[in-house]
């Protein structure tokens, strides 16, 4: 939809001016919440599933807004994208995380979801390169999330770009697995070194057949590939115990803990840095 000229009325579509004034009033809001410090990150453990031990965290991207409070991350990333934003917040996020990360326990990674914007613009390699070298984080405990959606573009550059990543010693995880069209294909051409699959999958693992079907052929695909698995959503222990059974290496969900601020995470992955 065009956007109506300045001092223009149409009064044809009500309900589009009112959500046009509304995403407008939030892209404005949003090129200020950097600068103000509104945005923030919160960790959600990830779980070795054996052992129970505390692998790494996922960083996800939060949003205090002055006067609507939490905004959730599914309203203002597509906005982001769009508006070009994603560059600025991307950075921002990769920083901040990676900083953080080097806090840690030499042996707790942190994985960043990045999104296919970041990729068009490349510069992407470029800025993880300089927030490892800024904040001294190993490359080998930074884990970078993408979804089909990035590989759909088919664009070589993608490729050139991750394989540029992976080359860093950077780990690469295909988000969302199961949820795309064509997830096979991609696993053989591109480097991955971990498969999370979707949470629509582990919600109702323990009364679906066919959920279990599924991520019984994906933990099984994933060892073959010596890729790791990962399972994301778990909320029920009739599902984690599933999960296990099949041999399934790792999990994240509330049953383990929803994403925390840093300050909240379990002391010993918290406190390591004093200075
Ligand atoms: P995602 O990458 O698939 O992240 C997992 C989402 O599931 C997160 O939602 C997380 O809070 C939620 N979750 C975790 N455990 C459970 C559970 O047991 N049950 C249920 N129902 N949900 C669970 P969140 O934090 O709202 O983030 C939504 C999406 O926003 C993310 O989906 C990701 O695609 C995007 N996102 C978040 N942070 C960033 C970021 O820094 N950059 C980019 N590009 N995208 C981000
Ligand atoms: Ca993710
Ligand atoms: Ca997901
Ligand atoms: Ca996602």
């Amino acid at each position: 939809a065009k956007a109506a000229g300045r001092g223009t009325f149409r009064h044809f579509e009500p309900g589009m001016d009112e959500q046009l004034q509304r995403r407008r009033h939030l892209e404005m809001d949003l090129r200020q919440a950097l600068v103000r410090g509104e945005l923030s990150l919160h960790y959600q453990p990830l779980v070795n599933l054996q052992s129970g031990r505390t692998s790494g965290y996922e960083a996800l991207l939060r949003w205090t807004h002055p006067e609507r409070g939490s905004v959730p991350p599914a309203d203002f990333i597509a906005l982001a994208e769009e508006t070009g934003l994603i560059g600025d917040i991307g950075r921002f996020v990769l920083e901040r995380a990676c900083a953080d990360a080097a806090a840690w326990p030499e042996d707790t990674k942190v994985a960043v979801n990045l999104s296919p914007a970041q990729f068009r613009n490349g510069g992407i390699l470029a800025t993880v390169m300089r927030a490892l070298e800024r904040t001294g984080l190993q490359p080998s405990r930074l884990e970078l999330e993408i979804t089909e959606s990035l590989l759909m573009e088919k664009s070589e550059s993608a490729l050139a770009t991750l394989r540029a990543l992976r080359a860093l010693g950077v780990g690469i995880s295909m988000d969302d697995f199961g949820t795309g069209y064509s997830s096979l294909s991609y696993l053989r051409s591109f480097p991955f070194t971990k498969i999370k699959i979707d949470k629509s999958f582990i919600r109702d693992l323990h009364t679906s057949p066919d959920s279990q079907a599924i991520v019984s052929a994906i933990v099984s695909l994933g060892r073959s590939l010596k890729m790791t698995v990962i399972a994301e959503g778990i909320e029920d222990p009739a599902d984690l115990a599933l999960l296990l059974a099949e041999g399934c290496v790792e999990g994240q969900g509330y049953l383990f803990s929803v994403p925390l601020p840093l300050d909240q995470l379990a002391p010993h992955e918290g406190d390591a840095a004093d200075a």
